[in-house]
């Protein structure tokens, strides 16, 4: 299935800035990894809500751009996105609960695959171990479990 988006409110639409016409690709995806069809008045404090709660579990969707280069991630304000009310996406709605087990779900993946990719790196590098067993890996090294991103 494609992913298809709109604005019904052209008017809106219109009002945005060149930046802001180039966030709309983030909202398109985000409709997917958000779980939420489309932005209204009700639920755009819901859109703010999943998007810092996914970031925060799984790590940043999006950066703003600065003349093409990535800064800081891409988290929008309540005001971002009530200047996207009408925007509406082929994106089936799930309840917040369902949105928190996906979310739950991805994040204990990525730490059992990061976990298994440790192990099978440590296995391959000559860094030293101590008497316990523990792997010491010298500075630079690829085994090195990757520090995780804490805010
Ligand atoms: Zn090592």
């Amino acid at each position: 299935m494609s992913l298809n988006w709109q604005f019904t409110d052209k008017a809106r639409f219109k009002k945005l800035t060149k930046e802001e016409k180039e966030q709309n690709d983030c909202f398109v995806w985000a409709a997917l990894f958000l779980d939420i069809r489309d932005i209204t008045e009700k639920n755009a404090t819901e859109w703010v809500w999943r998007w810092t709660f996914g970031n925060k579990l799984n790590g940043p969707y999006f950066y703003r751009m600065k003349d093409g280069v990535a800064g800081e991630p891409f988290v929008p304000t309540l005001a971002e996105v009530k200047k996207r009310i009408g925007f509406t996406t082929n994106v089936s709605t799930r309840t917040r609960r369902q949105f928190i087990d996906k979310a739950v779900r991805i994040f204990n993946e990525t730490q059992r695959f990061e976990k298994q990719w440790a192990e099978e790196a440590a296995k391959e590098c000559d860094c030293p171990s101590d008497k316990d067993g523990i792997k010491w890996h010298a500075e630079g090294c690829k085994a090195a479990q990757p520090e995780l991103p804490l805010e």
